[in-house]
């Protein structure tokens, strides 16, 4: 080999290491790896990684529409919120979070001058009523205003998030006008046509019923199966709502609130089975209902059951065990729309058990359940005409 084969092969090896140590270097610094780290540690990190994309993502960030018109605003809804532009705030990222939940609107100003959003640039408009500075009793819209200034030194880092509880819950849409942003509010009953409640059973502390052993609890399958509908239910042309869509706690008041605020056209509420102790035999599907008058002119609760079992036997193949009067419950007691427990099998019976633990068997269920929907909300349709 001539000195210039020798100097290439140099070269080439050198530009090797370069690459390989700048691959190492990024990659420690998105997993950040610590020495001593085992492979488990490090496969348990990434998922933690994943973990918090995925919950950062489960706030409804509403997408802005660009060089907005008051007259579009305006058009959408007489009700809605103006925060004007100023010098401080122009080169600012805004962003809203609508969180139903808690009927709380959030806006934020990533890269806003400290003090450059206040209680007074945030005017609620309702008609010809006009309302600024901290929110009041009489008001229309506000329930409370907190404004959070974290106040850096530098403008590019500084965030200033605006906290909105409103009195009522509402569709937002954010409009960037060349003065302004503007909060549209709708109320979801003005701008869709159908509107359906998915309630994942208990989660966080309230772990619901259980496996024979334990190892199984109920919060993690109803999760799993929402999940699931939640794609599927994405293809249709419906306004879905979830009362949770992570493992935590939340009242049953809240989850029929939901519902009832919405006008929802069904609230569907999932849930698995047990039998009582040491009884492993019990097994198959079941929907519950009540006979309080709803919302809808046809729909009732035992009719959404009905077609809810129906749907849901062809599905999964699971033992059909009927529909099942329950007055005393919470949800079918308080709420206003038509409503149905769908308890999806017993976890206290082995065969159920497997069915439920498994992603296939959780997607023909999901599969059950959003056959249900929309047979009931055809049915709502046709006999409502
Ligand atoms: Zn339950």
């Amino acid at each position: 080999m001539g000195i210039k084969e020798w100097r290439s092969l140099a070269v080439q090896s050198i530009s090797l290491l370069l690459v390989a140590l700048v691959c190492c270097i990024s990659f420690a610094e998105r997993i950040q790896v610590k020495p001593g780290d085992t492979v488990m540690a490090v496969e348990k990190k990434q998922e933690q990684e994943i973990k918090k994309e995925e919950e950062v993502g489960k706030k409804e960030e509403i997408r802005k529409v660009e060089n907005a018109t008051k007259n579009q605003v305006e058009n959408r809804s007489d009700t809605y919120i103006r925060v004007p532009k100023t010098e401080n705030t122009k080169l600012a990222k805004v962003t809203i979070f609508n969180e139903y939940m808690e009927s709380k609107i959030c806006m934020s100003f990533q890269g806003a001058v400290s003090g450059s959003v206040t209680k007074d640039s945030v005017i609620r408009v309702h008609g010809f009523e006009v309302k600024k500075g901290p929110a009041a009793k009489k008001e229309f819209i506000l329930k409370k205003l907190v404004i959070n200034d974290q106040k850096q030194q530098q403008a590019e880092k500084n965030v200033i998030s605006v906290e909105m509880m409103t009195k009522r819950l509402y569709e937002p849409v954010l409009y960037e006008a060349e003065d302004a942003y503007y909060i549209s509010l709708a109320e979801p009953k003005e701008i869709f046509d159908k509107i359906v409640v998915i309630d994942a059973g208990h989660g966080g502390m309230d772990e619901g019923t259980s496996s024979k052993n334990g190892l199984h609890v109920e919060k993690e399958y109803t999760l799993l199966v929402t999940n699931h509908l939640q794609k599927l239910l994405e293809e249709e042309d419906i306004k879905v709502y979830y009362t949770r869509l992570e493992d935590k706690e939340v009242s049953k008041k809240a989850r029929v609130k939901l519902a009832n605020s919405v006008q929802a056209d069904l609230l569907v509420s999932i849930h698995c089975n047990a039998s009582s102790v040491g009884d492993t035999t019990a097994h198959g599907v079941e929907t519950l209902y009540s006979n309080r008058k709803t919302n809808q002119k046809l729909m009732t609760n035992k009719r959404l059951a009905q077609i809810m079992l129906k749907q849901f036997e062809n599905a999964t193949g699971l033992r059909n065990r009927g529909t099942i009067l329950r007055e005393e419950l919470y949800i079918l007691n308080h709420a206003e729309v038509p409503t149905t427990i769908v308890e999806i099998g017993y976890m206290s019976n082995q065969e159920d058990l497997r069915f439920i633990r498994k992603d296939s068997g959780q997607q023909k269920i999901a599969l059950g359940i959003r056959d249900g929907i929309l047979q009931a909300l055809e049915e709502e349709t046709r006999d409502g005409q």
